[in-house]
């Protein structure tokens, strides 16, 4: 059993050394919660877990004090992928709930797994998903002083190997702040999430670059043909970086080998596989 997550990216200008340290602490203390979750539960139901806590967290930008978009409002995006059925749902922009993976949960058991915006909206009500505003007063400030290119935070995902050997991955993001509304980030979609029998990667950085280089789906392809996950993760980054792209990833094999970038600015990251790893 394995278990990885990640906090996104913070920039140096916008996260001082105490932020950095209280977003390693969180993300130690829910990684080792979610591993002990792993004892007993699915890998589909881990990462749902994991990234509903990372959600729940102020520090991260999903869920509660998500990003704001240009127009003042929060909108979220989350997705799931079950390596095992190789089913995937998602929620794009979708307003005014506490925990969108849950809601990307739901949408798993229906033809139509995908949503976005008021359908979205629409379907987590009927699912009893209360109203819940994401505006924590720092965000609100944030976006008062115009002030989105210094404060990125980061996005949130998991990825777990389970105890029968199934993988699973979720990702969750309140975009990158002052987008143009409605601005489709790649976070609910197979380039910021995707797992199968392989491999599982969640993704954080530019999402239009992640989308240009169908980046999660395209390493879990590479794992498929016979890659080990850090070549299939070096050769998807050298693609990447033709165009300057920028991106971070967190991954885990079915042969159990565990995988995150590291690169600059930094991608908080934690990892248990029986003993705790946590960083940057
Ligand atoms: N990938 C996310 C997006 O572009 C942002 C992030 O990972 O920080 O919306």
């Amino acid at each position: 059993m394995k278990i990885i997550i990640h906090g996104g990216f913070f920039s140096e200008s916008g996260t001082n050394q105490e932020t950095k340290k209280a977003k390693q602490d969180a993300l130690s203390a829910i990684v080792s919660q979610s591993y002990t979750y792993l004892q007993t539960h699915t890998a589909l139901e881990t990462v749902i877990y994991a990234v509903g806590l990372l959600e729940d967290n102020e520090l991260f930008n999903a869920g509660l004090g998500s990003q704001i978009q240009s127009d003042g409002k929060v909108r979220l995006s989350a997705s799931l992928m079950d390596g095992k059925s190789q089913k995937f749902s998602g929620v794009i922009n979708i307003e005014n709930v506490k925990n969108p993976i849950q809601v990307a949960e739901q949408l798993l058991n229906y033809e139509d797994k995908v949503l976005s915006g008021g359908g979205a909206l629409d379907f987590a009500r009927d699912h009893g998903f209360d109203f819940f505003n994401p505006i924590i007063p720092q965000r609100q400030r944030e976006y008062e002083q115009k002030l989105a290119q210094s404060s990125r935070i980061g996005t949130v995902g998991c990825v777990a190997l389970d105890a029968d050997g199934n993988l699973a991955a979720a990702t969750s993001t309140g975009g990158k702040g002052f987008e143009i509304p409605c601005r489709v980030s790649d976070s609910a979609t197979v380039a910021g999430n995707f797992a199968n029998e392989y491999a599982g990667i969640s993704c954080t950085g530019v999402g239009e670059d992640i989308v240009s280089t169908a980046l999660a789906a395209k390493i879990v392809t590479r794992v498929t043909d016979g890659f080990t996950l850090k070549d299939a993760s070096d050769k998807s980054f050298a693609e990447l970086k033709t165009f300057d792209g920028f991106a971070g990833v967190i991954g885990i094999s079915s042969k159990g080998e565990v995988y995150h970038t590291d690169s600059h600015p930094y991608m908080v990251w934690a990892a248990f596989d029986g003993s705790l790893q946590v960083f940057n």
